[in-house]
């Protein structure tokens, strides 16, 4: 995978820069692909995530 992840909300990145988090502490480790469409879902206030969005299951 060639995709970034931002370490800090978990967004999968199309660049070495999270411009939610305005950081570039990003990571290529990562496995599996949350896709959360609604922040209201018990699944995403589970995984702690607060925006709809694609995300990383598991980051390193
Ligand atoms: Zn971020």
């Amino acid at each position: 995978m060639s995709e970034f992840v931002c370490k800090i909300c978990k967004r999968i990145l199309k660049s070495d820069f999270c411009p939610v988090c305005k950081t570039n502490e990003v990571t290529k480790s990562w496995k599996g692909v949350l896709v959360v469409f609604d922040s209201d879902s018990e699944l995403a206030k589970a995984a702690g995530i607060t925006a709809p969005g694609k995300y990383a299951v598991r980051v390193k």
